[in-house]
């Protein structure tokens, strides 16, 4: 992205030459002070709705195109904001909480509202400071494949957080996004060739503990059927996994007031792992999904993810994680001053943040209706 100091630089030389005598730089106490960005929000969200469909310079979307647009249509802000509205009710989610607990059964139950059928993961996790290891648990649902139901894509973000607010970027936004994209794959008419499961990790925060225990549990159960010829993959074979968290917020690096006007999602793969050409590629799909159906904010490309429930993953199988800045470069670097803070409120946020979500929700589908076959009708 381009650095918010430049735009600041061009304004100030457009004002001058305009001649303006009495121009203040609106950024400069903000990109000085970071996180003690003035807690009122904008009362007119300037990033929304700008439109990026229809960039593909008039070429036609083909049928198969116009089939993933009309799947991601059904994508719902409104819904999206509710979900993760819901979410913030529990506060932050910590892991071990009476909070994270609550938090859990009621994702389940609006999972299985939709119709789905979801299992939970137990795992024994042991508290810092403690030696005495303890039960956890964590939830996925899955839409079962028509044609292959023994391949799967796992779409994943972590529902548990911690900082003491109602840790609505880290990972509400993330959890809320796999539910709406769970919520939109419920629906009957919706058929998918290949298996989809939505899984919402716990104890992300103490270490990536609960997508680690998955992976520890379930990847030598991939592509086995269980009970012999029931035609049922308790495990289907991992085919990619694509991790959501941290969602909303790209206000630039020194923080500016709104979602910066190149504000962009982030799509990281690991060079550093066994499978980093086919992650790049998975990563590729998704820059090509964004691009053709996300509605107002384009998404990029790199190679460090890192810090995120795909990396335990990362060696098995093709595996990238979606987010509103790169992990080491820009968040690692404080682009979000509300990350792990009493701050991160679902008041905190506006619709321009929301949307950012909404985008990655919109690209995430996008991809994964093309990859594994998703259709609406017969
Ligand atoms: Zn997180």
């Amino acid at each position: 992205m381009k650095s918010c100091s430049q735009r600041l630089s061009l304004s100030i030389a457009l004002a001058a030459a305009l001649g303006l005598a009495s121009f203040a730089a609106p950024s400069a106490t903000l990109a000085q002070t970071g996180a003690q960005r003035p807690e009122a929000r904008p009362s007119d969200p300037p990033v929304l709705r700008r439109n990026l469909r229809g960039i593909l310079g008039g070429v036609e979307m083909t049928a198969a195109d116009s089939m993933h647009q009309q799947i991601v249509d059904r994508l719902d802000f409104d819904s999206y904001k509710e979900l993760l509205r819901g979410l913030t009710e529990f506060g932050d989610r910590e892991q071990g909480t009476p909070r994270n607990a609550a938090a859990l059964d009621w994702i389940e139950d609006r999972l299985r509202g939709w119709g789905y059928e979801t299992e939970r993961v137990h795992y024994m996790y042991t508290p810092r400071n403690s030696e005495t290891a303890e039960p956890r648990e964590e939830v996925f649902a899955t839409k079962v494949g028509g044609a292959r139901p023994d391949e799967m894509y796992i779409l994943g973000a972590h529902m548990d957080g911690r900082g003491g607010g109602e840790a609505a970027i880290d990972d509400g936004s993330g959890t809320a996004l796999v539910m709406e994209i769970a919520r939109v794959l419920a629906s009957s008419d919706v058929h998918s060739d290949r298996s989809i499961r939505l899984a919402l990790w716990n104890n992300e925060e103490t270490g990536l503990d609960g997508a680690r225990a998955y992976v520890e549990q379930r990847a030598g159960l991939q592509g086995v059927e269980d009970p012999p010829g029931s035609g049922r993959y308790p495990e289907p074979r991992w085919l990619g996994m694509i991790q959501h968290d941290m969602m909303m917020w790209d206000h630039g690096n020194p923080v500016t007031y709104d979602q910066a006007l190149d504000a962009d999602v982030d799509v990281e793969f690991q060079l550093n792992s066994a499978m980093a050409d086919q992650s790049a590629l998975l990563g590729i799909a998704l820059i090509n999904a964004n691009r053709m159906h996300a509605s107002d904010y384009p998404a990029v490309l790199s190679n460090a993810m890192s810090n995120t429930d795909s990396t335990p993953f990362m060696d098995l199988v093709p595996a990238v994680s979606l987010r509103e800045n790169r992990r080491l470069y820009e968040t690692g670097n404080r682009a979000n001053p509300h990350w792990h803070q009493p701050t991160d409120l679902f008041e905190t946020f506006s619709d321009a943040d929301f949307m950012l979500g909404f985008n990655a929700a919109q690209t995430t589908l996008g991809a994964v209706a093309k990859l594994a076959g998703i259709r609406i009708g017969g």
